[in-house]
């Protein structure tokens, strides 16, 4: 590799905000042809908003303030948008007792003498809650690409949320250039198949990973590097850092968390999708300068 070719590289890419970590990482960059892209955060603008709230055998306003009190307790963010939405509403403030958080599945607590969940189909199944009442309403809202999030009480279903992602603006379009590049796309989420689904549809995207545990994101990449591709990660969360290290080159979302900056090969300062396929062309065209 000649130290020209490596600046030229680096020098190019600073210029767009696009940050090589090493040489190593500019070569890495020519070799993709599999880019996997984490939903949340990175196709989106990780803002997520309450769009519907649906309630069964309770009261809209006193569910809602059940749920509050349990994500007031969470870090996730879509605990923070539910906690803005039951405050724009004029919920009630309860406090939360047992917080537990289930990493990928959602999260309980004790509110008002009742045992509240909030989150995902896995989480409902572990509690052992029939969501028959609400399954078609939650899939239906998951199918137009909203996350549906389901509650809890007392052991019953009593409810389902649904919040929107905005999908970044140009998110569509570096997928349309990353097939020209002949690259093929993924998407890879902790969210549930039909809102993946969807998301995909709307963007174009080849192949759709749903439902992944954040434990199990990097095993998913060296699943396909053991079918012989060659894999970037592109990613922004805490969750996604093992998968960043796992894959044969990690990209960050620059407005994403410390870990994954940290832990990615290249950051994307402008947090644009585009700039994905700006680095592997910036990869190629080092690449061709050292041979
Ligand atoms: P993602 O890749 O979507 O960020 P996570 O692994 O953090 O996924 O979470 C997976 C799913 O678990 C979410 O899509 C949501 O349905 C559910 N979930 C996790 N934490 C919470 C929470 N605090 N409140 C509601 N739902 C949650
Ligand atoms: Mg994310």
């Amino acid at each position: 590799a000649t130290p020209t070719a490596i600046m030229v590289g680096t020098g190019l890419g600073a210029k767009r905000g696009i940050l090589f970590k090493n040489a190593t990482a500019l070569e890495a960059s020519a070799r993709i042809n599999v880019v996997v892209m984490d939903k949340t955060g990175t196709l989106t603008k990780g803002e997520p908003e309450v769009t519907d709230l649906i309630a069964t055998g309770i009261d809209r306003g006193h569910l809602l303030a059940l749920v509050a009190a349990v994500e007031r307790e969470s870090e996730h963010p879509l605990a923070g948008a539910v906690v803005n939405y039951a405050d724009s509403q004029g919920a009630a403030v309860l406090k939360a007792d047992e917080f537990n958080n289930v990493p990928g599945h959602g999260a309980g607590a004790v509110v008002d003498g009742r045992r509240v969940f909030v989150g995902n189909r896995k989480l409902m199944t572990a509690q052992g809650v029939d969501i028959a009442a609400v399954a078609e309403q939650r899939e239906q809202l998951a199918s137009t690409g909203r996350t549906a999030v389901l509650v809890a009480v007392d052991g019953q279903v009593a409810g389902v949320i649904a919040l929107a992602d905005a999908v970044r603006d140009t998110a569509a379009a570096a997928i349309t250039a990353l097939h020209e590049a002949g690259i093929e796309v993924a998407m890879m989420t902790g969210d549930n198949e039909a809102t993946a689904r969807r998301i995909a549809a709307l963007l174009h995207i080849d192949t759709v990973i749903a439902e992944v545990l954040p434990q199990d994101k990097a095993a998913k990449v060296s699943e396909l590097q053991a079918a012989g591709k060659r894999v970037a990660m592109v990613g922004d969360g805490v969750n996604d850092a093992p998968a960043l290290a796992q894959a044969d080159l990690g990209i960050a979302i620059g407005a994403g968390t410390d870990v994954a900056i940290e832990t990615a090969d290249v950051v994307l300062m402008r947090s644009d999708p585009l700039d994905v396929p700006v680095a592997l062309r910036i990869g190629k065209g080092t690449l061709r300068k050292m041979r």
